[in-house]
């Protein structure tokens, strides 16, 4: 026997949720378009859309937030820095943002654990639903999983015939939930998976060796140069997670704020002499290719893109970071490494 939900039921389990004094974020309609937001009425859950414009990291890493607050006086300073995040629920994410979980959590709890990311880890339940279609911007096969990967779940819902979930309890606190809204349940043999697989489009143990071989290549200037710099795909990603930290106050006291930043943006390597390494959006877009695929997987042992299609979807010009990767795995394989030692 295994664990059922139908349907019909999915709002009936975010009422028992609020019920129990949780928080609800999941993806809503709001002026026409789907985000993840936080819900006050569990009728306001859409699906209609394979995914939210905006991706769940806001929830755990948010655009702006207060590290503490600081007030001085004539011979002394007073901080706070009082942070309890609420007991959330989060519905409606795919396999590829709960996967950026996993990948993000290498990265806050590296040298320095991050002590708000963590916290708000810990409060929140993460409610994934395994995909029963994707479009031609999904790439997560690409990148070694798919769309009923659990990693990074706490539940699983996996869309079966009948109209309904079959539900994998992934976590102890997935299991935690399901036993405080049990009644939403119902045990029986689940039909046929209606799980769809986007197909592999690239071969992703081609891309890191090429990118390392390629600093100076003529693809940087060639096929970037649309880029506008707006920073849209490096926000919306699941990913991305450049950050800047500055006070923001006056003479009496203020906040220390840290507040998204991007390696799309001229300005985020602009030293004060006035010299840029990164001088143009090709050499940026190098970086973000590089981040992603060179240097994060060597430090993190995974790539910093979950193939979830954001940016490609919302890019203004249509700048496709999948068209990309399928156009580094053509020069890879026309142009393989050599072997150690052989001349080229
Ligand atoms: S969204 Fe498109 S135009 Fe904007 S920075 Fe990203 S690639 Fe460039
Ligand atoms: S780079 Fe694009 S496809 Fe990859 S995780 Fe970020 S938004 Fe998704």
């Amino acid at each position: 026997m295994a664990m059922l939900l139908a349907k019909k039921n999915l709002r009936a389990l975010l009422r028992g949720a609020m019920d129990r004094k949780y928080r609800v974020v999941g993806p809503v309609r709001e002026h026409g378009i789907v985000l993840f937001a936080e819900m006050s009425d569990p009728g306001a859950l859409c699906l209609d859309e394979l995914n939210t414009q905006n991706s769940i990291k806001e929830f755990f890493f948010p655009k702006t937030e207060k590290l503490f607050t600081y007030s001085l006086g004539k011979n002394d300073a007073a901080v706070a820095d009082d942070f309890a995040p609420p007991r959330t629920v989060l519905i409606g994410g795919r396999a590829c943002d709960a996967r950026s979980l996993v990948a993000l959590d290498r990265l806050f709890g590296w040298d320095y654990k991050d002590k708000f990311y963590f916290a708000r880890r810990e409060a929140t339940c993460v409610i994934t639903l395994a995909c029963d279609r994707f479009d031609e911007a999904c790439f997560c096969t690409s990148l070694g999983f798919g769309p009923r990967a659990a990693e990074g779940s706490d539940i699983l819902l996996v869309p079966v015939e009948g109209d309904e979930y079959a539900v994998e309890a992934v976590t102890d606190k997935g299991r935690a939930l399901i036993a405080e809204v049990k009644d939403v349940f119902t045990e029986g043999t689940p039909g046929a998976e209606k799980v769809a697989y986007p197909e592999k489009k690239f071969d992703l143990a081609a891309v890191k060796p090429w990118l390392e071989r390629n600093f100076e290549h003529p693809i940087w200037k060639e096929e970037f140069l649309s880029c506008l710099g707006c920073g849209t795909c490096t926000y919306q990603c699941p990913m991305c997670h450049c950050f800047d930290i500055v006070d923001e106050g006056d003479i009496h006291g203020g906040a220390r704020c840290k507040n998204w930043d991007s390696c799309q943006f001229a300005l985020f390597t602009l030293h004060t002499s006035g010299h840029n390494p990164r001088p143009a959006q090709a050499a940026r877009w190098r970086q973000r290719l590089r981040h992603k695929f060179v240097y994060y997987a060597d430090k993190f042992g995974t790539e910093a893109c979950v193939g979830c299609g954001r940016c490609i979807r919302n890019c203004p010009v249509c700048l496709s970071i999948l068209d990309k990767l399928v156009l580094i795995g053509r020069e890879a394989a026309a142009a393989p490494a050599q072997p150690a030692g052989a001349q080229p």
